[in-house]
């Protein structure tokens, strides 16, 4: 399959929102914002963000290392001791965060163009990320006048209480498969329970971050309540991770770099989450609506170019089901619409990185030489851009490595099961636990599975869909503690238990 990513053709038809992302990236250099101003890296380095469809260059982007961390340490640490910020009322948090939530929504299209030009990710795709970033926003503004302390039942003479107080200056490093929607995860919380934040977007993809962070000055938070520092992981990231002046961090990515942070947050004691991968199952039971479990099973895997930590990679099936599924799954994705992401129609776009692109095609030749059979795809599939074809492989045994390892990108193992034990057993058999889907019509078997799986998230008979409500966090080596709903309100605050004695 060979691709033409026409960019010139489609900007053309382009709305007037999506064209503001173009002026956006044409406007002033895009620096770092350090108490509340726009500032070069101290070294003045500078590193580029490649549109990963075209392999061109968007912009040049300022270059944070550990002397910068230090700066935005402290505009942080200021802002968290100003008046301005701890004496405010949680009724002006609260409108903080309407107000961002809002300019998100007015500039949803030129949000969504920059991540789709930032990661390749289809219109549609990062439309609806726009749209959960700006819910998060909302649903956790309301949370401001609801973060309660306790009076603590004791005797006569004595009075307890317990007060919920903000963690302080908190580290915050992202992926770059959500660019968004993660610093939503992240800054939402914090930002309501009255932290301070430093935020380092993945530097495959730090735009998007970077125009919210505008979005965020506009909307009047007071200088050095977050500060958005773009940079490499190794530099930037791993002295944010090991800064003695930050109360706490909270990171998304791999669990390889997950463990690394969790190393170097000893120092100060750190508070820590992390969000990490994950090697998700999707089962389907021959009860379930298989027409609806099919086709969203292949919504499941091809999303984001399976660049998604939930993505649904191990298909579990029935063996007697083996067969008609494949067969099925294989009509669908062979139709998806691979190509430039700037079209509406386009279901995949390409990866993020061709070093990401060769990764992938590595676990496919992998699939290959452990004999699993390649029913669909496994080839990159245009010339330019780092797209890959969707890709099926069927006969999977769960011992192989594309059953095991997370590939991040548009790779399905099916595995054949015998019954609803074996299922669950080989369905856990992962070092991760991050998301879980069961399909059945069975309800108590429905319930019944979902309490056996080992995974921060499951979903009955759908995949993916997801709620500010909805707590995500992995088992085993999928994370450490959790990020939204109400979780996320007490990862952003540690408690103080006062006795008076009367
Ligand atoms: P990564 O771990 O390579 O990088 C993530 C971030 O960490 C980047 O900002 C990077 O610059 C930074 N980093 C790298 N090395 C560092 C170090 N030594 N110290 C501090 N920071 C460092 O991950 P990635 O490749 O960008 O993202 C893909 C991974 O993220 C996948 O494993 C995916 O499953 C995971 N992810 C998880 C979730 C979740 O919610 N669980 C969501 C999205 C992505």
């Amino acid at each position: 399959m060979t691709l033409t990513i026409d960019g010139g053709a489609l900007h053309d038809s382009l709305t007037t929102g999506q064209k503001q992302a173009f002026e956006w990236l044409r406007g002033r250099p895009k620096q770092l914002l350090i108490g509340g101003k726009w500032v070069d890296s101290l070294s003045g380095k500078t590193f580029q963000t490649i549109n990963p469809a075209t392999e061109d260059t968007l912009a040049e982007i300022a270059e944070a290392d550990s002397a910068d961390v230090d700066r935005a340490v402290k505009a942080a640490r200021q802002a968290l001791e100003s008046p301005s910020w701890s004496g405010i009322s949680p009724h002006v948090r609260t409108r903080y965060l309407l107000k961002i939530a809002d300019l998100i929504e007015e500039h949803a299209e030129e949000l969504a163009m920059l991540e789709t030009l930032d990661m390749g990710a289809p219109v549609s795709f990062t439309a609806g990320r726009v749209a959960s970033a700006a819910e998060l926003f909302r649903y956790y503004a309301g949370w401001a006048t609801k973060i309660m302390g306790t009076t603590n039942p004791t005797d006569a003479a004595r009075f307890v209480y317990m007060l919920r107080e903000p963690m302080g200056v908190c580290a915050l490093i992202n992926a770059w498969n959500v660019p968004l929607v993660m610093a939503a995860t992240k800054l939402a919380p914090a930002m309501v329970c009255g932290n301070t934040a430093v935020l380092k977007p993945a530097e495959q993809s730090p735009l998007s971050t970077l125009r919210l962070a505008e979005l965020i000055q506009e909307a009047g938070v007071p200088p050095g309540v977050v500060n958005v520092i773009p940079g490499f992981g190794a530099t930037a990231g791993a002295a944010m991770a090991a800064h003695l002046d930050v109360d706490k961090i909270a990171f998304t990515g791999s669990t390889a770099v997950g463990r690394h942070i969790l190393q170097a947050s000893a120092g100060n004691m750190k508070k820590v989450t992390l969000e990490l991968g994950g090697k998700s199952p999707n089962i389907i039971f021959p009860d379930a609506d298989l027409d609806k479990a099919i086709e969203t099973a292949v919504v499941a895997f091809c999303r984001n170019s399976g660049q998604i930590c939930s993505a649904g990679t191990r298909l579990f099936v029935q063996e007697s089901l083996q067969d008609e599924v494949t067969e099925r799954i294989v009509k669908i994705a062979s139709g998806y619409k691979v190509g430039s992401p700037l079209a509406a129609a386009t279901q995949l776009g390409p990866l993020i990185s061709e070093k990401q692109m060769q990764r992938v095609l590595d676990y496919v030749r992998s699939g290959q030489e452990d004999g699993a059979t390649l029913q669909l795809g496994g080839a990159r599939a245009a010339d330019v851009g780092y797209f890959v074809e969707p890709t099926v492989f069927s006969g999977v045994a769960n011992g192989m490595k594309i059953a095991q390892e997370e590939i991040f990108g548009p790779v399905l193992s099916i595995i054949p099961f015998k019954d609803e034990n074996d299922a669950v057993l080989t369905a856990n058999d992962t070092p991760y636990g991050l998301a879980a889907a069961v399909w059945t019509r069975d309800i108590s078997r429905a319930h019944r599975v979902a309490r056996a799986l080992k995974s921060g998230r499951v979903w009955i008979n759908t995949y993916a869909e997801t709620d500010p409500v909805m707590s995500l966090g992995g088992y085993k080596q999928s994370g450490f503690g959790r990020e939204m709903g109400a979780e996320s309100i007490e990862a952003y605050t540690q408690t103080k238990s006062v006795l008076m004695r009367l």
